[in-house]
């Protein structure tokens, strides 16, 4: 039988904010000693109150506007209840019916990407469990950092498509200055709902967590489909359930089923107040599908302007682009190819680039420019250097004194002689002559001779 796969997913993204969530602790959960940015809030101390942070709302609003998404024009917040070590409070607080925006959307390579909502809450602490040690320990250092969720409608129908999602993401937030969103670091995590049928009507999802890798999302994805179209098969049913995804075995593990799912108990925070918000005041950024059209519609090849939207090297092509549009494709490529190109100043980038027009240079000739501008030396300089005239004519009868065999081989129709000559003529100048003028009076020397 043939079966539709059905996956839609929930990414969570750690926010970039300077503080937290709801207290004033360093949102630095990596590089700091175990409990180190925490506070009575962080730790739920009875007493404590929370206070939002602007601006997480603000980031939140940002990539719902960049998303075209519906903004909220109100706000409140829950708590929502579970027990768990690295939750402190005994409750999360997060957004249960008011999600901040509604109604996102990605488009991917033409396709549209249906996004329900984007809500904020706070990230848990995390549980250690140190060999040796009979016990765990926790780190609160994380608890309380802006966790931003994305949820998505029930909307791809392949494991790739939902892995391409997830990097589309990843590029989105980044670009936007929102997140680092490094997966390894659990800034970045993807739950996915699986489900097939062979029908229009969905089948029984199933929701895997702990999928921690671009590569885990789509192994996490197929491996599913697998087994439930196999328990299908046999005419057994799918269960409702949660399960894990368990990356050393390649597999997903079961964790809950839906009898024993968790309840969740939200109710309105009474700690936090309702925010009306300003649509208005809401900056609109650009995503990176319209900066890789940007450079497309230049002429850039599509790989190469997601590396460059990817490095935020972009905007630098664009401007070349507008001064000096000939030049404009080869700094795409150079931009890439050459950290020591990449690395200099746009002027310095543009004037490079015409003097080696101009100038004819070649590739090690640029090279060589750069070098010395990062050795301390202007572009000026080093253009004047490489731009200068040299009296052609000794040189050439030298080389061609010394390859008397290359001569004979041109004389006698051998073309490609020519740039052996070329060459050895560029060498005797350091490559700091003009190339083409090379080429032209050793042709002129030929016909004369
Ligand atoms: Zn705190």
């Amino acid at each position: 039988m043939t079966y539709q796969l059905t996956v839609g997913l929930e990414v969570h993204v750690e926010l970039k904010t300077k503080t937290k969530m709801f207290c004033g602790c360093a949102n630095d959960p990596f590089n700091s000693k175990p409990n180190i940015n925490v506070c009575p809030v962080c730790y739920g101390l009875p007493g404590a109150l929370p206070l939002l942070n602007k601006e997480a709302v603000r980031l939140t609003f940002e990539l719902g506007q960049a998303l075209k998404g519906t903004i909220a024009e109100t706000t409140f917040w829950a708590r929502k209840n579970y027990f768990y070590p690295d939750l402190p409070k005994g409750y999360q607080i997060s957004q249960s019916t008011s999600p901040l925006v509604e109604q996102a959307r990605i488009e991917i390579d033409g396709v549209c990407h249906q996004i329900q909502r984007i809500h904020l809450e706070e990230d848990a602490g995390k549980s250690v469990h140190p060999n040796g040690l009979s016990g765990s320990l926790v780190n609160y250092n994380r608890a309380g950092v802006p966790l931003m969720e994305m949820v998505t409608e029930p909307d791809f129908h392949s494991a790739e498509d939902a892995k391409r999602f997830c990097q589309e993401i990843q590029r989105i937030v980044r670009a936007l200055g929102i997140s680092d969103a490094d997966m390894e670091k659990g800034q970045m995590r993807c739950e996915a709902n699986i489900s097939v049928s062979v029908t229009e009507k969905l089948g029984e999802k199933v929701e895997v967590k702990n999928i921690n890798s671009f590569r885990a999302v789509e192994k996490a994805i197929a491996y599913e489909y697998e087994r439930q179209t196999e328990l299908l098969d046999k005419g057994e049913s799918v269960i409702h359930e949660t399960r894990t995804w368990d990356s050393i075995a390649s597999k997903t593990v079961s964790m809950r089923s839906k009898e024993t799912s968790a309840d969740y108990r939200y109710f309105p925070e009474p700690d936090l107040p309702i925010v009306e918000i300003e649509v208005g005041a809401v900056k609109s950024a650009q995503l990176p599908e319209d900066r890789r059209r940007a450079l497309e519609a230049i002429g850039t090849p599509a790989t190469i302007a997601q590396s460059l939207v990817d490095k935020q090297l972009d905007s630098r092509v664009l401007v070349i682009n507008n001064r000096e549009p000939e030049a404009a494709k080869e700094a795409a490529h150079l931009m890439l190819e050459s950290t020591a190109f990449a690395s200099l100043d746009l002027e310095d980038q543009i004037k490079l680039l015409s003097a080696k027009k101009s100038s004819g240079w070649t590739k090690d000739t640029l090279a060589g420019a750069m070098k010395e501008i990062s050795n301390g030396k202007t572009a000026e300089e080093v253009i004047a250097t490489y731009s200068e005239k040299f009296v052609l004519e000794p040189i050439i009868v030298e080389v061609i004194t010394a390859n008397q065999a290359a001569v004979n081989d041109y004389t006698s129709g051998k073309e490609n002689a020519l740039h052996f000559l070329v060459g050895q003529v560029m060498a005797k100048t350091k490559g700091k002559a003009n190339i083409n003028e090379v080429r032209t009076e050793l042709q002129e020397y030929f016909k004369k001779s």
